[in-house]
């Protein structure tokens, strides 16, 4: 199948969309704007804004240290609406319970999640909130939650529909991209997508053989190898912008993500800096990205 008819990428939205909305909200520019804060095994948190206000999807460093990242980017926690959690594990957590109760804002979690949370004392003076089976309306920004498949009580993507149309979805921590994941991601201008190892580093390296087998396992970790399979089925559906996160320090290189996800879409035809932006997320995240 030829990828032509999706042609060149439409052009970045400009400041000259700048709408004056009844009611004045601070910084109310419909540019949907997406910031992977830290990446991988020592913590996850991402950032998504529209409209002048953000939500944070994950806390897996300290707080001080996701503060630092905010300062960095610009982006005023005081503008912070809400914290969506994907799953209990400390590289999603570890920063969550200082970070959410500094800031007042409610915390979205599974049903699952949230036991976990509550159980281990992570919900302590935190407004914690169970994700509803729909979407929830955070203003500018509709978030909705769809099933992982990962080793942990009950773990979640999150798709964010911005109030432009824009799209952006994240999925981590998942050994296979099952059809709800697949058709969650479909139609995504933005897809921030897990590429956690390189199968030969992953079998060659130091890790013991049971922990191997589950980082590989279907409720494991996506490869470099499953992530770039599902990526050119996501450019014929639209998406435009791929974030490749959550790499494995031990199991895997910024450059062979890449070099995966560039060959595997170039081999359907589909041309970066024209069909499609890449970039992958270190340790420290990116730097913001607007679309
Ligand atoms: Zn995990
Ligand atoms: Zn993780």
């Amino acid at each position: 199948m030829c990828f032509i008819a999706y042609g060149i990428l439409p052009p970045l939205r400009t400041f000259d969309r700048r709408h004056d909305r009844v009611g004045g909200v601070k910084g109310s520019v419909y540019l949907a704007r997406f910031c992977s804060l830290y990446s991988g095994s020592s913590g996850n948190c991402v950032a998504i804004g529209c409209g002048g206000r953000y939500i944070l999807i994950d806390a897996g460093r300290s707080a001080k240290k996701i503060r630092e990242r905010l300062a960095q980017e610009a982006i005023d926690p005081a503008d912070i609406a809400g914290i969506f959690i994907t799953h209990e594990h400390s590289d999603h957590i570890a920063g969550l319970r200082v970070l959410a109760s500094s800031l007042k804002v409610p915390v979205y979690a599974t049903e699952g999640t949230a036991e976990y949370l509550t159980q281990y004392g992570h919900a302590q003076n935190v407004d914690l909130r169970l994700m509803p089976p729909g979407t929830v309306d955070m203003g500018d920004m509709g978030v909705t939650g769809f099933a992982t498949s990962h080793d942990a009580a009950q773990s979640c993507g999150f798709r964010v529909e911005c109030a432009d149309g824009r799209r952006i979805s994240l999925a981590t921590d998942t050994g296979v991209i099952t059809q709800d994941i697949h058709s969650a991601l479909e139609g995504s201008d933005l897809v921030y997508l897990e590429s956690n190892h390189d199968v030969t580093m992953l079998y060659a390296g130091s890790y013991p053989y049971p922990l191997k087998k589950r980082i590989a396992s279907d409720r494991g970790h996506l490869s470099n190898e499953a992530c770039s399979a599902e990526l050119p089925v996501l450019a014929r559906a639209g998406t435009t912008r791929f974030v490749l996160g959550h790499l494995s320090a031990e199991n895997n290189m910024p450059v062979l993500a890449r070099q995966s996800a560039v060959q595997e879409l170039g081999k359907n035809g589909i041309r970066e800096g024209t069909d499609y932006l890449l970039a992958v997320a270190g340790i420290n995240g990116l730097p913001s990205m607007v679309l």
